[in-house]
């Protein structure tokens, strides 16, 4: 005797709702296998339902509201994009009792506590594995694999179109506007780039990260962030003189404070990380998150961070666990915020900078700018003079030092008379000294 369907409502069928649509419908018996009841889609929301959308005519509405309030529609895939109109969508859903599958970083990073708390009071399940790192099985690992160990560290590339930039400029020699526009002819950058270039987008997957990883709230407007718009070849030509490359990081951490309190900080910034550190190595669009835990040590999780199919399969993961608590009763895990840990400035965070600045070609140069990284107690590791005359360069490299005392550093050197200008500053990742 065939089990009672499960009803499922997609919101969209843009890049990644189609391919949801496709996989369940043409794999729908093994779903069902897995489940123990056939998934039935009920309907599907987009905007536009004229014209052949590659689906029965029949299922398409403009109405997703309507649809979400549907009697025999169970679980509910948001793929629509954007955060209002989600954000009542899923609310309305949840509130009813309706399991979420959503891939929508953006609203998980500003409203995750509030629709969490919506899940829980309703016992109906959010899941949102395809928010960080598309097809990359990392936010399941965190809050289940990993719930009996103590996570220290969330470290990774989580943005495809700026990997996709940095290693082309690496690779190529290309600058930074001529490599944006070629991400964009390929496909791998959108019309208006800005999240993604900006690491609004790392940003908020940052802040899911951290706050699965450390038991806390955290939003987009707890992360630090810092683009990549900034870069220029000359920085990737000088980071393979240090036997680094540059990507763009974003870094959930736990921390103590030199007055001993436990904070958390989560930043997202282009770092020149070297070329041994198994993030250097991630090339393309891929993503990659290394995490580090206390009792498992470090683990790598790497492969494609977006595009329709993989993003599907995070989804359709999802969707079986939430139709199989359906099916069998029960729920899947509740967010965990016990720990409720700050988080820390980033001018209280330990990192170490590369500086480089174009100085006057003259004797005690070298003297008076490090005389302005021992004022700080910043320390250095390495100094390089390069070229002479009008292009004479200083490329300075320090050890570890609070983030505030670096930052004010490099604001003295840009008021000495010997430095023309400092060219560029990035954080040096992936090291400890
Ligand atoms: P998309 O290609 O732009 O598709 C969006 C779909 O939603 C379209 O079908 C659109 O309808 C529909 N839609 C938008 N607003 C609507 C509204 N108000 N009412 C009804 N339908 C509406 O977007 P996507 O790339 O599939 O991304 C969807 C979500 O997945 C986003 O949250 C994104 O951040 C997330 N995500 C995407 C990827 C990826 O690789 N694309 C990876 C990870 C996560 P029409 O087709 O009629 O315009």
């Amino acid at each position: 005797m065939t089990s009672k369907p499960i009803g499922v409502a997609v919101l969209g069928l843009g890049n990644v709702g189609s391919e949801v649509v496709r996989i369940l419908t043409e794999n729908a018996e093994d779903f069902e296998a897995r489940i123990g009841a056939p998934l039935e889609i009920r309907g599907i929301a987009v905007r536009r339902v004229d014209g052949d959308r590659g689906v029965a005519p029949e299922l398409l509405t403009d109405d997703p509201a309507e649809l979400v309030g549907r009697d025999d529609v169970d679980i509910v895939v948001e793929v629509l994009g954007g955060i209002d109109i989600p954000r009542k969508l899923v609310l309305s859903a949840l509130e009813k009792g309706k399991s979420v599958i959503t891939a929508n970083k953006a609203l998980l990073a500003e409203y995750t506590g509030e629709l969490a708390d919506a899940a829980e009071k309703s016992r109906a399940d959010l899941y949102f594995e395809a928010a960080v790192a598309g097809a990359i099985p990392v936010v399941r690992p965190l809050m289940q694999s990993l719930a009996g160990d103590r996570v220290n560290k969330v470290a990774g590339i989580v943005n495809g179109t700026t990997n996709f930039i940095l290693s082309a400029m690496d690779e190529t020699g290309a600058d930074y506007a001529e490599t944006l526009a070629e991400a964009g002819r390929l496909g791998y950058a959108e019309a208006d780039p800005t999240a993604d270039v900006e690491g609004y987008d790392a940003a908020s997957k940052a802040a899911i990260l951290a706050s699965i990883a450390f038991h806390t709230r955290v939003t987009a407007g707890d992360v630090y962030r810092e683009g990549i718009s900034k870069i220029t070849a000359d920085d990737l030509e000088t980071a393979k003189s240090l036997d680094c490359t540059i990507k763009l990081l974003a870094i959930c951490e736990r921390i103590v404070t030199p007055k001993g309190k436990e904070r958390i900080s989560a930043r997202v910034y282009p770092a020149l990380v070297p070329l041994n550190h198994p993030l250097a190595a991630v090339n393309g669009a891929f993503n990659a998150v290394v995490v580090e835990a206390e009792a498992a040590g470090r683990l790598m999780f790497y492969g494609q961070g977006a595009g329709g199919a993989p993003t599907a399969s995070a989804v359709l993961g999802d969707l079986v666990m939430a139709a199989r608590n359906k099916f069998y009763g029960g729920r899947g895990p509740l967010e965990s915020k016990y720990a409720k840990l700050k988080v820390a400035p980033m001018g209280d965070i330990l990192t170490r900078y590369y500086v480089s600045m174009q100085v006057a070609d003259k004797p005690g140069v070298l003297a008076t700018v490090a005389a302005e990284f021992s004022k700080r107690d910043v320390s250095i590791s390495t100094v390089r003079q390069q070229g002479s005359g009008d292009g004479a360069r200083l490329v300075v490299v320090t050890h570890l030092a609070a983030d505030s005392a670096l930052s004010d550093t490099v604001a003295s050197l840009e008021q000495l008379d010997v430095v023309v200008n400092v060219a560029s500053v990035l954080r040096l990742e992936g090291t400890t000294v």
